[in-house]
């Protein structure tokens, strides 16, 4: 029997060019706030935030 964790698999979308370039996992149970994230996004060459966009 596989073990199933309330972990979702989740991207992080960068709220100014609107690419998604991370992908995390997040725990809904532990975690119910929207993800925000400071990442480095390749496109912009710098630091934006990026926030939770669901998973396709
Ligand atoms: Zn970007």
């Amino acid at each position: 029997m596989a073990k199933k964790g309330p972990r979702k698999i989740i991207k992080l979308q960068c709220t100014e060019c609107k690419e998604r370039n991370y992908s995390t996992k997040k725990n809904d149970r532990n975690t119910t706030d929207k993800l925000e994230l400071t990442k480095y996004c390749k496109k912009d060459r710098k630091h934006t935030l990026h926030k939770e966009a669901k998973a396709s």
